[in-house]
């Protein structure tokens, strides 16, 4: 038996005298307390699965410290999907909608919209990546994500059953070890047919190094210690006060004069926060002495 740890983990591995690298990624709790009392649909679960799977994978291309958010804005079935990996390991997700989604289709649920990667560091500015939703399937947005932006070549896998995703991402690394660009572009191109073999069933269920054993017992090959990951929520009582500052003296006033206080529900972990009468009316006279917006 696996221990528990590696239900949840984003494990590296690299193959000796080339540039380039990989990671598999496991969730299973992790995904089961962000889709937990959503009632989503399958399809949509597993998709929301699929985007949490590949924070984790983009978040590992990158030295950061903050939180890196994935999320559509589509025309499609489901109007919002977003997941965020912080540096940490802490996941979240949503997929937000009108009407219950009925197509089991990627280009059904997810339509007419663009892929924005966001990467929120503590210090700096903001980095944002665009790519509009095009192709069948998660995995070839971001290869070509990665193709127009760094020009590298990449391959993204995901498989998912009712209890979790596992997705493994195969990329080429700028030229280091080999700069022959012939002996490179063949290196790429045996790498990523094998890797093209890989099964939903096998990336499922079998123990990571067995899975790269399959692939590649006749290549010299890395594994690093597994990193663990979680679900954790970063709402808090002071972000939703200062979310509900952000509605302005006037809404909140409003507020005040028809409900006398107000309820709210964190969307990614169900938290509630209540604000009474008192709370509200301290915020308003908050918002008066603040700059305004
Ligand atoms: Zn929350």
């Amino acid at each position: 038996m696996q221990p528990q740890s590696a239900n949840d983990t984003s494990q590296r591995f690299i193959f000796d005298n080339t540039d380039i690298r990989g990671e598999i990624v496991r969730l299973r709790k992790s995904y089961a307390d962000t889709v937990s009392g959503k009632y989503y649909p399958e399809p949509v679960a597993r998709l929301l699965g699929q985007f949490m799977a590949a924070s984790v994978l983009l978040s590992t291309t990158i030295k950061f410290d903050g939180r890196l958010v994935l999320q559509v804005r589509s025309k499609g079935q489901v109007a919002l999907m977003m997941a965020e990996c912080t540096s940490a390991g802490e996941l979240r997700g949503i997929a937000r909608y009108d009407e219950t989604p009925t197509s089991t289709q990627f280009s059904d649920l997810l339509s007419e919209g663009t892929l924005v990667i966001t990467i929120d560091t503590r210090k700096g500015e903001p980095y944002q990546g665009i790519v509009p939703l095009e192709g069948d399937s998660l995995a070839e947005c971001l290869q070509q994500y990665f193709l127009q932006s760094e020009q590298l070549a990449s391959q993204f896998y995901f498989a998912s059953d009712r209890d979790g995703v596992a997705a493994m991402m195969l990329q080429q690394l700028p030229a280091q070890l080999q700069k022959d660009k012939d002996e490179r572009e063949s290196h790429w191109s045996h790498f990523s047919t094998l890797a093209r073999t890989l099964t939903d069933e096998e990336l499922l269920n079998l123990p990571n190094a067995d899975i790269l054993n399959r692939l590649y017992h006749q290549e010299e090959l890395r594994l690093f210690t597994p990193k663990d990951l979680i679900f954790k929520c970063s709402c808090s009582r002071e972000r939703t006060a200062s979310a509900l500052a952000a509605l302005g003296r006037q809404e909140i006033g409003n507020l005040i004069a028809e409900r006398g206080g107000i309820e709210i529900s964190c969307e990614f972990c169900a938290t509630e926060y209540n604000f009474g009468p008192g709370e509200l009316a301290l915020l308003f006279e908050q918002v008066e002495e603040g700059p305004t917006h």
